[in-house]
């Protein structure tokens, strides 16, 4: 057992940091405020290999492991989560869905261009009347003249409306439950599929999140994505590996804001003295620290032993319940140490407070993430 980075992992993440802070830093409000999706970042994330991350370089990708994900996911996290959730959304669920489950002209025609960056991934497994159940998908699909027909909607997708290549869940045999469920990949531009409503969110607001509507969408054949019916238990393997991203998410966050929390906690004078020095403002302090150093080396575990191929479902929901939750409470804490100044936008606490509280929410729920590790600790 070792826990120190290597010289790779210290590489990779200050290269990451670097171009974070240069690149991204500078235009984080501005998008925030406008709500707008960062189109012209996506060339330099996919020169980065940031596009591809776990994908093989054969198929485009940049062949890194789960550990170098996370460190890429919490560095441009700790700059701004909504660049994070736009990577890891892109990556860990559309683009690894395909890699996970695609034929090889799937992984030919969809894959390499994904993970060049080429195109933006969208993926699809909400429904307006079922988040937590999504075994209860309504979106239904039927054969007709060699094609399948789509009908439905989904709700909260990330990338909805800017996305190029969409994986979505549907129906396909309504007897079968959860076994009926079949994945189909969509292309931008297919007769009867359209973005719906673009939300406008508490946080994240530069990661677009819109729903889609299937009005008689066709699809070829061959845009069926892995087993008939298999596409419900295949969200659940990609989430397992998805999940591992979004603690790192939250790991990053919290970093990000916790450093902001210990800068201005030294700027900041009252009663004569900079604020670090009341014991308050110090044990709040320690305990993010403590409680981020406990986050990462949770996601890194997870991380690792998904690089092993090993089932990681209970150490990603351990990673993700505990690292989001703690994130919450790391940004509460920054807007509390910044007082007043936590408040307005002036300062970064106030945005890592309201982005934060996606992390509780995508890819599972805190309470969801609970019943997965209790049903895995009791089996
Ligand atoms: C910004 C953003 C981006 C997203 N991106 C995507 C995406 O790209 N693709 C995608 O498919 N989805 C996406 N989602 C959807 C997200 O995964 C769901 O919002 C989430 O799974 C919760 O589903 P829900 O919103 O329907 O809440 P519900 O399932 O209605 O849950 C409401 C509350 O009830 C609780 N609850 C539900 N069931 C139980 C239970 N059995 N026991 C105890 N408590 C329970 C929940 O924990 C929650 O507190 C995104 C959401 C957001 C906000």
């Amino acid at each position: 057992m070792d826990f120190r980075p290597t010289e790779h992992h210290q590489v990779l993440r200050r290269t990451i940091r670097e171009f974070a802070e240069s690149e991204i830093r500078p235009h984080v409000m501005q998008w925030d405020e406008a709500q707008c999706f960062p189109s012209e970042l996506m060339p330099r994330l996919a020169d980065l290999g940031l596009m591809g991350i776990q994908i093989p370089e054969d198929y485009g990708g940049a062949g890194m492991s789960a550990v170098d994900y996370c460190i890429c996911i919490e560095e441009l996290a700790r700059v701004d989560p909504s660049v994070a959730l736009t990577v890891a959304a892109h990556n860990g669920l559309c683009t690894a869905h395909i890699y996970m489950f695609g034929t090889e002209a799937q992984k030919q025609k969809y894959l390499v261009p994904l993970a060049r960056g080429e195109k933006i991934g969208a993926w699809g497994l909400t429904e307006p009347s079922g988040g937590s159940d999504a075994g209860g998908t309504r979106t239904g699909s039927g054969r007709q003249d060699g094609e399948w027909v789509l009908n439905g909607a989904k709700t909260f997708t990330t990338h909805g409306s800017v996305g190029h290549v969409l994986v979505a869940m549907a129906v396909t045999d309504r007897s079968a439950g959860r076994h009926g469920i079949s994945a189909f990949i969509i292309e931008r531009g297919a007769p009867g599929f359209s973005p719906g409503r673009k939300e406008n969110k508490l946080g994240m607001r530069a990661s677009d999140t819109s729903e889609v509507i299937f009005d008689g969408c066709r699809v070829a054949e061959d845009q069926l994505l892995g087993e008939p019916g298999q596409g419900f238990v295949n969200s659940l393997q990609v989430l397992d590996a998805g999940r591992i991203g979004i603690a790192a998410l939250a790991v990053g966050l919290a970093q990000g804001s916790h450093e902001a929390a210990l800068r201005y906690a030294k700027e900041r004078h009252q009663f004569g003295q900079p604020i670090s020095s009341f014991q308050a403002i110090q044990w709040k302090l320690a305990d993010d620290a403590t409680a981020i150093e406990a986050a990462r080396l949770l996601t890194y575990r997870a991380a690792m032993l998904k690089d092993l191929g090993l089932r990681t479902t209970r150490e990603s929901s351990m990673a993700k319940l505990f690292a989001s939750e703690i994130a919450v409470r790391v940004a509460d804490n920054g807007v509390q140490i910044h007082g007043g100044y936590g408040f307005v936008k002036d300062y970064p606490a106030e945005k890592y407070f309201r982005d934060v509280k996606l992390t509780t929410i995508g890819e599972g729920t805190s309470e969801i993430q609970r019943m997965l590790i209790a049903r895995e600790i009791l089996a």
